[in-house]
C-alpha cells in the first residue's frame, strides 16, 4: 500500500499514519520525514514536531 506523505507529499510504501491531535484527520509521515523531524502541517492548520 502507498500513501502521499502529508508533509513532503511524495508516494511511500513506508510510512506512519496517525489522527491530527486536533481535528482527527489523518496525517501521513514517510520514513525520511520522521527521520529529520520534518514539521507536519494539517489541513486544519495544527503544526507537529
Ligand atoms: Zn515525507
Ligand atoms: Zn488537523
Amino acid at each position: 500500500m502507498v500513501k502521499r506523505c502529508s508533509t513532503c507529499g511524495k508516494l511511500t510504501k513506508d510510512f506512519a499514519e496517525f489522527p491530527c491531535p486536533t481535528c482527527g484527520e489523518k496525517l501521513v509521515r514517510c520514513k525520511h520525514c520522521r527521520e529529520i523531524r520534518n514539521k507536519y502541517v494539517c489541513a486544519c492548520g495544527f503544526e507537529g514536531p
